[in-house]
């Protein structure tokens, strides 16, 4: 099949979380599965920074942006089988963050993504590419599927073309003002409950729910979970007009990427029969972040973004009790500043205990996920998370809150039968999740059961060999289907 993915992040190239490492990895694996795979970016100031061997695929498209013109380039490089197109347009993706600042999103962020969105399809005809399937990906896409079943429903170029949405994360909608449906150049027809409108903005975020032909979603659970008023972000009601067109599969992650035993970040390299080398690399990362390097104190992690949905908040009333605890937390992550100022306060406070990293450091994650004994994920809510995923592979324990991907990923270790794979709790809690420490240090005091929990974890699939199944089959089976609202 020719498959085109249309995506805001994509790993190597630009990456601010999850999205990235997906968009970096199953369009691989779908390569591998015999599949023409093409992904359409904007090609932000640091992919030309970081000198990526790009070249010009399609010189100028004049597209219409409200009343006006605006002119766009493409630009090209081959990844792993996959070729990767680069949506040019200086004023709008020359900046320093994808989506905004720590002061705020980009005021334009409706005027750069319709851009983007519309800059894509036209491309597709310039390149004479016709997808078997557009696979689009959170709020920044959401209009390709609208697109496509309104201003170019007649299209024949677009003819045997289907769409799927996958949201990766339901919070993030892209709701502007009305008057960026004018930029759209969607008809004023499509701003109603049913279609674009959402509580008096237009939703990109709808664009992908509605007009899509599949909606999927990164785990069985959270898809679940967003069908509920409690979870669904206001837009349960939408989704339950697509009920019989939503599905959830958990995300994987590459396992080539993300490999102990040859993993170049990795100071000593290690596997599930030789677990010699995480010792070392425990080590390594207690001396890089200045804190008391012995072995048997448990080492706890957290890597993610500094924001409520992750739970930081949970972690931040447990340090102290930590610390009592003689235990070790090595943090990363970058967020809200609130976060930032109470944890260098703790980071001051005991700087034995506390190793901080505010900041965003592939190198640092890797040199975390190798060397902590545990990582902490106590998230609100978490679609699919791949921080456990990892985590596993490198022989560190999650401790997680049973929600979303967390859920169906993490299994509760049981000291007797000796299986599951990490540590959960359900109550949103800084006491379940201190107890839930309390249990898995109990079971990181004996050095065997440890051992056998760790190649548990070690011993999961996590690569994408099941869920790109699941997508291929998704690709084949779909039909195209009008809209019923
Ligand atoms: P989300 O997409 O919500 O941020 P995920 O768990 O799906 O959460 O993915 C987060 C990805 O980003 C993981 O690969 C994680 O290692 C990485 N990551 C998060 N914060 C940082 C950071 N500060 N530095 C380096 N990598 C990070």
């Amino acid at each position: 099949m020719e498959i085109v993915f249309v995506a805001s992040e994509m790993a190597p190239f630009a990456k601010t979380g999850g999205l990235a490492d997906v968009i970096g990895s199953l369009p691989r694996e779908l390569v591998k599965r015999g599949h023409r795979v093409s992904v359409f970016l904007p090609k932000y100031k640091n992919i030309t920074r970081k000198g990526f061997p790009l070249k010009q695929a399609v010189k100028a498209i004049e597209i219409p942006v409200g009343f006006e013109t605006e002119a766009g380039s493409v630009w090209t490089c081959p990844f792993n089988g996959v070729t990767v197109y680069f949506v040019d347009r200086a004023d709008y993706f020359d900046r320093d963050e994808l989506y905004g600042t720590p002061a705020g999103d980009y005021p334009d962020n409706d005027r750069r993504f319709t851009f983007f969105q519309r800059l894509v399809l036209e491309a597709l005809k310039r390149l004479n590419l016709k997808p078997d399937v557009i696979h689009c990906h959170d709020w920044q896409t959401g209009l390709i599927p609208a697109y496509l079943k309104t201003l170019y429903r007649s299209d024949s170029f677009f003819k045997k073309t289907k769409t799927i949405f996958t949201v990766h994360n339901l919070s993030y909608q892209g709701n502007f003002p009305p008057d960026s449906m004018s930029l759209t150049g969607l008809s004023f027809d499509e701003f109603r409950y049913e279609r674009l409108e959402f509580y008096g903005k237009v939703s990109f975020i709808k664009g992908g729910l509605i007009y899509s032909d599949l909606v999927t979603t990164v785990s069985e659970r959270y898809a679940k979970e967003i069908q509920t008023q409690e979870m669904g972000c206001g837009l349960e009601g939408t989704l339950a007009t697509r009920k019989d067109d939503l599905f959830g599969v958990v995300n994987g992650i590459h396992s080539e990427d993300w490999d102990p035993a040859r993993d170049a970040e990795v100071p000593v390299h290690f596997n599930s029969r030789d677990l010699v080398g995480k010792k070392a690399c425990k080590k390594a990362l207690q001396q890089e972040n200045r804190i008391s390097q012995e072995s048997d104190r448990p080492l706890f992690a957290f890597i993610g973004r500094l924001i409520p949905q992750k739970g930081i908040d949970l972690v931040i009333q447990v340090v102290e009790d930590m610390v009592a605890q003689n235990w070790q937390l090595v943090l990363l992550g970058t967020g809200l500043e609130e976060y930032h100022k109470a944890l260098r306060i703790f980071g001051k406070r005991h700087p034995k205990h506390i190793g901080l990293n505010i900041t965003f450091d592939l190198k640092m994650a890797k040199h975390i996920y190798a060397g902590a004994d545990m990582l902490l994920m106590p998230s609100h809510f978490e679609p699919c998370g791949l921080g456990q995923m990892i985590a596993l592979r490198y022989g560190t324990v999650p401790v997680v809150r049973a929600t979303g991907g967390l859920y169906d990923t993490i299994q509760e270790f049981n000291p007797k039968s000796g299986k599951g794979n990490g540590f959960r709790f359900s109550g949103y809690s800084a006491k379940e999740l201190f107890e839930t420490m309390n249990q898995a240090v109990d079971v990181f005091r004996d050095a065997r059961l440890w051992a056998k929990l760790m190649r548990n974890g070690m011993a999961c699939d996590c690569s994408w060999r099941h869920s790109a199944k699941r997508y291929e089959a998704w690709y084949e089976r779909t039909e195209r289907k009008p809209l019923n609202v």
